[in-house]
């Protein structure tokens, strides 16, 4: 059976968060949580939004989200939220500002230990529409979780899971090119490997859903047009808009399922030495993915080819694994900090990541250690 989805509102363009307060006012929020991390604060990025917030709204900052949102994290905001008397939610940020948000908004109603929503769990039918209303202003062009429907949190015991639910879903999603003109050349690149990354394993996945297909590979041909161009001139207005564009499409689209690269990179962006970067992880690990899943997906790897401009010949995995290297990103796992003694575990996480299902060719604890070896370099 298929089933097919689409979405929220979203608001799109150069300027696009000058329409916060209207939003706010459409969904009756006069005391929201704004849910950021303090680079943003320290960038002037809060400043931007606020000064965009109408005066009779009583805003109150958290700004305490982590490079990868926590559990712990998530109390605290909660905290915030309820001390303040709360009615609202804005994210504003990159991933994890608005998956931490998406899991605040959660417990806002939702009593019990997080992780018993957490998908694996068997959570997704106890989340329910009873929860406040969010906003969500992606400032990276990357994750796409203001479309999305998913939270990835780092849980109290370690482990980093997925809630996954329509009802987490922002209500509104106000996408804003202009806030990532300062983004750095470096994480420009991380968070747009990450939407090509979604694009083109929701594209290969084995479940039926044309539109969604669609929609990845519009993400994919302007992720590989303008990425370059965005990580070269961080001020390139036009390549910031496309990159915002696929990395909403990336979300739009992987409502297909995600595959093994998410698999791997999730458990190895849990741990809490070395930090990696989610992005970064995904480009570094695709390559070693798309051979391994060479034989398993018709013909999407001459499609891929034709939207991406290479040559029906060219060697896909290794037309990414060069992209990766004209964007300054690592080499390989090894390069990241990534031993082979952190490896058992990460292959057992990956084993049972919720990705796992829709890779297009099945995998198990054995063959994911296998693939993080042969990512190791
Ligand atoms: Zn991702």
């Amino acid at each position: 059976m298929t089933l097919i989805s689409y979405l929220t509102n979203i608001t799109f363009d150069h300027g696009a968060v000058k329409t916060l307060g209207a939003e706010m006012e459409a969904l009756g929020m006069k005391r929201p949580l704004i849910v950021t991390d303090k680079g943003l604060v320290a960038a002037g990025l809060i400043d931007t939004v606020r000064g965009v917030i109408p005066n009779d709204k009583a805003a109150t900052i958290f700004d305490g989200t982590p490079a990868n949102p926590t559990e712990a994290a998530a109390k605290q905001a909660l905290a915030a939220y309820r001390e303040a008397g709360c009615d609202g939610i804005v994210a504003v940020g990159g991933g994890s500002s608005m998956d931490l948000a998406k899991a605040v908004m959660l417990m806002v109603e939702h009593p019990g230990a997080l992780d018993d929503y957490a998908m694996i769990k068997g959570g997704v039918p106890k989340i329910t529409a009873n929860m406040p209303p969010l906003i969500a202003i992606p400032t990276t062009a990357g994750t796409g979780s203001e479309v999305g429907r998913g939270a990835v949190i780092v849980m109290d015991s370690g482990v980093k899971t997925a809630l996954v639910s329509p009802h987490l879903i922002p209500k509104r999603a106000i996408c804003d090119p202009d806030l990532t003109l300062d983004l750095p050349a470096g994480l420009t690149a991380a968070t747009g490997m990450d939407a090509l990354t979604h694009c083109i394993e929701t594209y290969i996945s084995p479940k039926v859903n044309p539109p969604a297909e669609a929609i990845a590979l519009d993400g994919v041909a302007r992720a590989v047009k303008h990425l370059e161009r965005a990580v070269k001139d961080g001020h390139d207005r036009e390549a910031r808009w496309n990159m915002m564009m696929a990395s909403m499409e990336g979300a739009m689209a992987f409502q297909k399922g995600l595959g093994a690269v998410h698999s791997m990179s999730h458990p190895l962006g849990a741990l809490p030495e070395p930090r990696l970067h989610h992005g970064t992880l995904n480009a570094v690990i695709m390559p070693t993915v798309l051979r391994f899943n060479h034989d398993f997906v018709g013909d999407k790897y001459d499609t891929l080819r034709r939207i991406m401009g290479l040559s029906s010949n060219a060697d896909l995995p290794q037309a990414i694994a060069d992209m990766n290297a004209r964007l300054k990103l690592p080499e390989n796992l090894r390069a990241m900090g990534v031993t082979e003694a952190m490896i058992p575990v990460a292959a057992e996480q990956a084993e049972h990541d919720h990705c796992t299902p829709t890779n297009p060719r099945p995998v198990d604890r054995a063959g994911f250690e296998a693939l993080f070896a042969e990512a190791m370099g």
